[in-house]
């Protein structure tokens, strides 16, 4: 997983912060069918805010609801302190880009970014000043008189996004942005669009399918289900302490233990599982009582593999044989059949160029971990 470490100010952590957009009790209903389910949420000003979640989960009708296009059920969203409900979309200082990038086909580039300029009956001479500005900042200048049809996927995706920001919106909202591009230039452009927003101070509210892009770029991400959050925080945080078991699996492979509680306090869980037959300790207490059900959340990378007996074999370690393993370049990906029958995966980064493995198909191996490493999730 990555993410583009940048000094980002975490506004979300100081209790002084004022929130640029407030949304309260959100309800979106469509005949019999909730789409949003009281959602409350605060973004901050300059945020990368990202909604993450899989299709029907209610992230476009959330996005359509800061625009304006749909008007909410039940509850209230205020930008810098204004109710919105009274506001119609062509009012709001909210602008929307489309995955389409809806280009005008007969207008040039400079045109396409001047349009909503020009509507507005804004001087010559500062539409000038502005388009040229923004040609700039998307690195667009050499290509102002083209249409559309001229240009490549990446570079339609610039000028659609120099055409929303042109205006100045306090807040843009990208359906998809990035959506129609391959996956190299997507990534390059997720660069991009995080140092133009950066540039810009413009607060971004994202929808997005995927799950690299959104760890990539996002300051937090809004982790969705039916209609839900169901976690909202840094892209590290919703990695490494996913609060259930949807978003661990949501987001990046995961090894899921299912257990029951024998003991606990507030420094430490252990679990016995009899999907590995073993006893599984974390550095961390849940509150929740011995007898309850819980499950172990581990990460392939933090799984250890070894032919040898590690060290203390009582405890966070499992035996079994490998089943199967995916070579990607970069890492390897073994997939470990415990004698329990539980399949794991353990993944190991590839620093040595020896074919010759160290570790086989059909080896008889260990699988361990550290108590720091993996988490206790109770749903
Ligand atoms: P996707 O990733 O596929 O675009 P999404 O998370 O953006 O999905 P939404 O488009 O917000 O999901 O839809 C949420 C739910 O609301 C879905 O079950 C969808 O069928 C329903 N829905 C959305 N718009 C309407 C509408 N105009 N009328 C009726 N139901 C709708």
């Amino acid at each position: 997983m990555s993410n583009l470490i940048r000094k980002r100010k975490q506004p979300w952590r100081d209790p002084n912060s004022v929130p640029h957009i407030e949304i309260t009790d959100l309800v979106k209903e469509f005949d019999d069918h909730i789409a949003i389910n009281r959602i409350s949420l605060d973004i901050y000003k300059g945020e990368f805010f990202s909604l993450l979640g899989p299709s029907g989960c209610g992230k476009t009708t959330l996005l359509r609801m800061l625009a304006g296009f749909e008007t909410p059920t039940a509850g209230t969203i205020f930008l810098e302190g204004e109710d919105m409900s009274k506001i119609p979309p062509y009012e709001r200082p909210v602008n929307m880009m489309f995955q389409s990038y809806a280009l005008f086909p007969h207008m040039s580039v400079e045109e396409n970014i001047a349009f909503g300029l020009k509507q507005e009956r804004i001087a010559k001479a500062e539409i000038k000043r502005r388009v040229d500005q923004m040609l700039e900042l998307v690195q667009m200048g050499k290509y102002a008189k083209r249409k559309p049809h001229q240009l490549s996927g990446g570079q339609k995706q610039r000028v659609a996004l120099a055409r929303s920001v042109v205006k100045m919106p306090k807040l843009l909202l990208l359906d998809e942005p990035l959506g129609a591009l391959d996956k190299r230039l997507r990534e390059q452009t997720q660069f991009e669009l995080m140092t133009i927003q950066e540039e810009l101070g413009i607060t971004f509210v994202i929808v997005t399918h995927d799950q690299e892009e959104a760890m990539t770029m996002s300051s937090r991400i809004a982790v969705m289900d039916l209609g839900e959050l169901a976690q909202v925080a840094t892209p590290a945080e919703i990695y490494e302490y996913p609060n259930s078991r949807y978003v661990a699996e949501f987001v990046g492979d995961v090894n899921i233990i299912e257990g029951v509680i024998c003991e606990q306090s507030p420094q430490f869980t252990l679990v016995e599982s009899y999907e590995t037959n073993s006893k599984l300790i974390c550095n961390q207490g849940v509150g929740a009582r011995p007898g309850s059900q819980a499950w172990i959340a581990i990460r392939p990378e933090k799984l250890d593999i070894s032919i040898e007996l590690p060290q203390n074999m009582n405890i966070n370690c499992m035996q079994g044989e490998v089943w199967d393993i995916a070579y990607i370049g970069d890492m390897s990906i073994y997939h470990v059949k415990l004698l329990t029958g539980k399949m794991m995966m353990a993944s190991e980064v590839n620093r040595s160029r020896l074919i010759e493995r160290r570790i086989k198909h059909e080896d008889q191996v260990y699988l361990s971990f550290s108590p720091d490493s993996g988490i206790v999730l109770i749903s």
